[in-house]
């Protein structure tokens, strides 16, 4: 990170010529009790010369056809800066390394992060989570307190400009995991995908297991064949492959998983 990180002190957000680099700022604000949180400021190269970070999790590239547009007004640009969640959870899981996180929504999304916070701290501590396997424990924290990780909920250019700082092509459409960072759609988040064949609940389910799944180490896997669940480490955003919609990693509490793929 170290080469594409710059720190700024004062910048807010910076926009360089035809639209190279993105500047944008981070964790700036505190919702709620206005404590400042630390800024985390950086200026993004641009993504053609940006070396690819090995402990990024990759998605694949769109598919060629992208489905049409929801008449749904989602925001797809906006500040660049982040707000925390002003929240806590309980330590989910009952035994394992613990995995503190913070949640942060961009600025001019309209989402509360509060209950951006809640929906993604009732499926991490869900019993068909991660946690269910008695190896990780996972706890949402609030954004000034020491944190494992960050999910960030952020439209479809600034999480587009923040995947490409780890090299890492989403074309506005997919969501990313950078170390430390799991980055959400904003546009996925409000519409999911066509014919998932699941609601958007269980659609935003899925995304949130997957990508914190790539920041506990785990990689993709395929579809194990036709009707069956799809793993969760399957990329589902981009079709089933035959499986069926499926947003947990353990079913019936046994491990579900499928071949690994790159
Ligand atoms: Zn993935």
């Amino acid at each position: 990170m170290g080469s594409i990180l710059l720190r700024f002190v004062a910048a807010a957000a910076v926009l360089l010529a035809a639209g190279a680099a993105v500047g944008s700022r981070l964790g700036s604000t505190f919702a709620g009790n206005g404590t400042s949180v630390p800024a985390h400021p950086y200026v993004v190269a641009p993504a053609s010369t940006t070396p690819s970070a090995p402990r990024s999790t990759p998605e694949s590239p769109p598919p060629a056809t992208r489905p049409a547009s929801r008449a749904t007004a989602v925001p797809t640009t906006g500040t660049g800066a982040f707000t925390a969640a002003a929240a806590a959870g309980e330590v989910r899981g009952t035994a394992g390394r613990l995995h503190r996180y913070r949640v942060t929504v961009e600025d001019g999304t309209g989402q509360d992060p509060v209950e951006v916070a809640a929906i993604i701290d009732a499926v991490l501590g869900d019993p068909r989570g991660w946690t269910a396997g008695g190896r990780i424990r996972l706890q949402l924290v609030p954004g000034d307190a020491p944190a494992d990780f960050t999910v960030l909920l952020a439209t479809a250019r600034t999480s587009e400009a923040i995947c490409a700082t780890g090299g890492l092509r989403t074309e506005g459409y997919s969501s990313c995991r950078l170390p430390g960072r799991v980055v959400l759609n904003l546009s996925r988040w409000l519409t999911a995908v066509p014919n998932y064949g699941a609601t958007l609940d269980e659609y935003r389910q899925y995304l949130v297991n997957h990508e914190v799944g790539h920041q506990l180490g785990q990689g993709h896997e395929a579809c194990p064949g036709r009707g069956q669940p799809a793993p969760v480490m399957q990329q589902q955003t981009y079709g089933l492959d035959g499986c069926v919609a499926n947003a947990w990693p353990y079913i019936g509490g046994r491990r579900y998983s499928g071949r690994a793929v790159k």
